[in-house]
């Protein structure tokens, strides 16, 4: 284009135009920062009509200015507007608003949101203003700065993303909006401004052909003045509706305030006036109740007091109270029912007067109750009288009243109001009781017997004569603590503390003490106290008696004396056995203390251990009858000697054992003598025993030497012919023969000495068998205890007599019961027993030996009773075999039974025919 070189054409601005447009700028800012406060407020349809209205009102402010800024532009061509354009330009600025007012009319604006509303929004600006440069019409060609025109869209976007945040942060209808409304206006304003001027600085116009200029309208000021006008006009109402509706609005808040506060103050009221009434209602039921409680309890206190008035009445009749009244001066009396009955008086009839009643009055006792009575009245005062008053019978009642006077306004005695008490029988029975007392206190007197009498504490506050003449002291001088010195001073200490315990611990007192006579002797007593003790077991008094035991004492001194002296050991003791006094020579002779002896000491201390049987004892004790035991004392030098110790019981009247005595005699001499017998007697069997055997084995070596030598020789000579080259059979079946007879003569010699042996000494008698057991058991006696064999022993009562030698009977139980020993000598562990038993049977009797030892295998038992059968070293092997011998010469049989335990041997004995 040939134009192009040409050189733009030169604008100008109209200042004042400009002016116009910034204020127009400004206005609609204002507007747009009011009517979104307003959207905010409403809803519904009228938020529609506001947003609308707003948009329109705005749209038109921005279209307005921008057209005042292009006319303030003057160029030195004319120019003319094309009208449908600025239509279209009105139309852009409308719909830019409706989106800003939208925007910032939301509840929340996010940053997307601000963005894009300022997008659409500068949008908006540039579309408008470059349409209105579009409308330009003028002979003029128009070019453009791209650079500017990017900064002047650039500034929109900036200036709407401004002009939004400061819309929605002044929405709220706060103090001081409006002054920040305007400071926020005038920004936002000269910010539209500077945009607008921007993007009219990036054009340039160069000379052009002529435009065409239909539809077209001219810039004439006034035109432009009419404009700015109009859009002034619509700004201004708008800013107006705004603000009255504002008001409005906020009245209605303020009203709706109003109403809500004060429903919610009424509510509170009615609240708490509800409440109050709630409470009241409770108060009022919780009263009805307590008075209906209360009712209840009235009701049942009449009850009571009732029940209460029934029991006085009944009480009062019980205790014999009548009541009286004496009205004053009149003397008019009343009586109860009750005094009528004292008086034996009929109400129906008999109405008491003063005359009346003191003619009833016992003619000693009236004048005492007539002075009494005045008395009263005349000092106002209660008081009480007794007398007596005579019934028709003559028989005299004893009565009791009490009165007290009653004044009237004036203080004049207006009436008398008594009571009136038959005590003849509590008179009656004081009388008793005193007459009583004195009978008593006359007995305590000449009883003779020392009493006395204290208080708890343990002081003395009566005794009787006879203790006062003892000793010679009055009851002034006893008293108290006074008692105490005639205590002997050797026994004070002892009797005093004894006391003292018994008094606070409440035993009783028993104590022997020497007391001093008038004389100034001391004689011995029994002093003994007991408490007298309240329901609830508090001790109230103490009494006591002191019986003289002088006498007593002096014998038993005596009598100790002389068991103390007697040369032998005695002692008493308690019925169970328990010592309780050892005389002098007991103690003496075992060393022991009293303290040693007392109890079962004398036992535990003094007895050999072996002898210490206290069960046995006790057993003695326990059944009563007088008993003797041997057993082993220690001397005070710890050796010991036998005794043989008696015990004698006591017995009260009903034969209960209330003491035993005893003594103690020394039988060491006697028992060391038993021994040396049994001892002698044992030697003695046991030589007896050798002796026998020893000539037994004489006799056999003489008897059967001769055959035994003629043996020898014969079995020698047939030795020699059966060991030389020919021998001579015929000899030596001789010799053997010869053999053969020698041997049985041999047999036959010991059979003959045998039964010699056995028959030899025989010497026949009846005799007791039971008897010859005992003998044995006497002579083994030591024997079977030194070897601890215990014997047990079961023999029949009245076994009948058997006819037989008591030596070789003897003799067959020895050497069983030796047997036996040996025995169970063999078997150290166990204990030993040894049974022997005697029995009738059928024509027999019968005598078993039983022992726990090893017993005998059964295939020896066979061979026991052949002569020289023996297992001992130093054994005969003859004792059965003889034994067997002797009860086959008797008629009986001897034999060894199988049995679970030891051996077991029996014999029998035919019994004597004549029997
Ligand atoms: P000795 O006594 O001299 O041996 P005896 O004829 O009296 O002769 O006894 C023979 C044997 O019988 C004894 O050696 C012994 O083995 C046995 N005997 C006898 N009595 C008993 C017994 N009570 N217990 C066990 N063995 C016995």
């Amino acid at each position: 284009m040939t134009v192009s070189a040409i050189m733009p054409m030169t604008g100008f601005y109209d200042y004042s135009e400009v002016a116009r447009s910034i204020l127009i700028a400004i206005a609609a800012s204002y507007a747009a920062l009011d009517l979104a406060g307003r959207v905010t407020a409403a809803s519904g349809r009228v938020r529609l009509a506001w947003l609308s209205g707003g948009a329109i009102a705005m749209g038109i402010g921005i279209w307005t200015m921008h057209l005042k800024g292009m006319l303030a532009f003057g160029l030195p061509v004319p120019v003319e507007y094309y009208w449908p354009t600025l239509l279209v330009g009105l139309s852009v600025a409308i719909f830019a608003s409706a989106v800003a007012l939208y925007v910032t009319s939301r509840p929340n604006m996010s940053r997307t949101d601000a963005l894009t509303g300022s997008i659409v929004m500068s949008a908006g600006i540039a579309g408008l203003h470059y349409s209105l440069m579009a409308a330009m019409r003028m002979p003029a060609i128009t070019r453009y700065s791209p650079l500017l025109v990017a900064c002047s869209i650039l500034l929109a976007v900036l200036f709407s993303l401004i002009a939004l945040l400061m819309a929605f942060g002044l929405r709220e209808e706060t103090r001081g909006t409006v002054p920040r409304k305007i400071g926020s206006a005038i920004v936002m304003g000269i910010a539209i401004s500077a945009m607008h001027y921007t993007g009219m600085a990036a054009a340039s116009f160069f000379p052009g052909p002529p435009p065409d200029l239909s539809h077209t309208v001219s810039n004439a000021p006034i035109a432009g003045s009419g404009v700015v006008v109009a859009t002034l006009l619509v700004l201004v109402a708008a800013i107006f509706t705004s603000s009255v509706d504002r008001r409005a609005h906020a009245e209605i808040r303020q009203v709706n305030q109003d109403l809500e506060r004060r429903v919610a103050e009424r509510t509170s009221q009615l609240e708490a006036v509800n409440q109050a009434l709630r409470k009241e209602i409770a108060e009022r039921e919780r009263a009805e109740e307590a008075l209906r409680t209360s009712e209840r309890e009235q009701h049942r206190i009449a009850e009571q007091l009732e029940t209460e008035r029934a029991r006085l009445i009944e009480a009062q009749a019980v205790a014999k109270v009548g009541s009286w009244e004496t009205e004053l001066p009149s003397l008019d009396i009343t009586w109860t029912e009750q005094t009528h009955r004292i008086f034996e008086t009929d109400p129906s009839y008999f109405h008491p007067t003063r005359p009346g009643f003191v003619e009833l009055v016992h003619p000693e006792d009236r004048a005492k109750v007539d002075a009494a009575f005045e008395a009263s009245l005349e000092k106002g005062a209660a008081s009480t009288v007794k007398y007596r008053i005579v019934m028709a019978d003559g028989r005299v009642k004893v009565l009791e009243d009490h009165w007290k006077v009653f004044h009237d306004g004036q203080g004049r005695p207006a009436r008398l109001i008594g009571t009136c008490q038959d005590i003849t029988e509590r008179q009656q029975a004081e009388e008793d009781l005193r007459g009583s007392e004195d009978r008593l206190r006359l007995v305590i007197d000449t009883i003779p017997q020392q009493i006395w009498s204290g208080p708890a504490d343990g002081s003395l506050d009566f005794c009787n004569a006879q203790w006062r003449s003892y000793t010679g002291l009055t009851l002034e001088e006893l008293q108290g603590e006074g008692w105490q010195r005639i205590l002997h001073p050797e026994d004070r200490e002892r009797v005093l503390t004894s006391w003292r315990e018994s008094v606070a611990n409440g035993t009783p007192y028993e104590q022997e003490e020497r007391h001093r006579r008038a004389d100034g002797q001391y004689r011995w007593f029994l002093a003994r106290g007991v408490p007298l003790r309240d329901s609830e077991g508090h001790i109230i008094r103490w009494y006591g008696t002191n019986t003289d035991i002088e006498d007593r004492k002096e014998a038993d001194g005596r009598l100790r004396l002389v068991i103390d002296t007697l040369p032998a050991l005695v002692w008493s003791k308690l019925p169970d056995g328990s010592a309780d006094f050892l005389n002098k020579r007991f103690r003496e002779y075992t060393g022991l203390s009293e303290e040693e002896g007392l109890g079962w000491g004398w036992m535990k201390n003094a007895f050999h251990p072996e002898d210490r049987a206290e069960e046995e004892w006790r057993a003695a004790f326990a059944a009563g009858e007088p008993f003797e035991k041997e057993a082993r004392l220690r001397r005070e030098d710890s050796s010991y000697r036998w005794f043989l110790l008696r015990a004698v019981p006591l017995r009260d009247e009903t034969g209960n054992v209330i003491k035993w005595y005893g003594s103690t005699t020394d039988i060491e001499d006697r028992k060391r003598a038993e021994e040396a017998l049994l001892e002698a007697q044992h030697k003695l069997a046991l030589v007896a025993r050798i002796q026998a055997m020893a000539e037994l084995a004489a006799t056999i070596a003489h008897e059967v030497n001769q055959p035994l030598t003629a043996i020898v020789t014969n079995a020698s000579f047939s030795l020699r012919q059966l060991g030389g080259s020919t021998p001579n059979f015929d000899e030596v079946r001789t010799a053997i023969t010869e053999i053969v007879n020698d041997g049985t003569r041999a047999s036959a010699v010991i059979s003959r000495i045998r039964g010699l042996l056995v028959k030899g000494t025989s010497r026949r008698v009846d005799l007791d068998i039971n008897r010859t057991i005992r003998d044995v058991i006497v002579l083994l006696g030591n024997e079977l205890s030194r070897n601890h064999v215990h014997l047990r022993t079961e023999l029949a009562f009245n076994l009948p007599r058997v006819h037989g030698d008591p030596v070789q009977l003897q003799q067959v139980l020895i050497n069983l019961v030796m047997n036996a020993l040996d025995a169970m000598r063999l078997s150290t562990e166990q204990a030993r027993n040894l049974l022997i038993r005697s029995a009738k049977n059928a024509d027999d009797i019968w005598v078993l030996v039983q022992d726990s030892g090893p017993g005998i295998e059964p295939d020896l038992a066979a061979r026991i009773f052949e002569p020289f059968f023996t297992t001992k070293v130093e054994g005969t092997g003859m004792g059965l075999s003889i034994s067997r011998s002797i009860i086959e010469s008797h008629g009986g049989h001897l034999s060894l039974v199988s049995s679970s335990q030891g051996a077991l041997f029996e014999f029998t004995l035919p019994v004597t025919m004549n029997e």
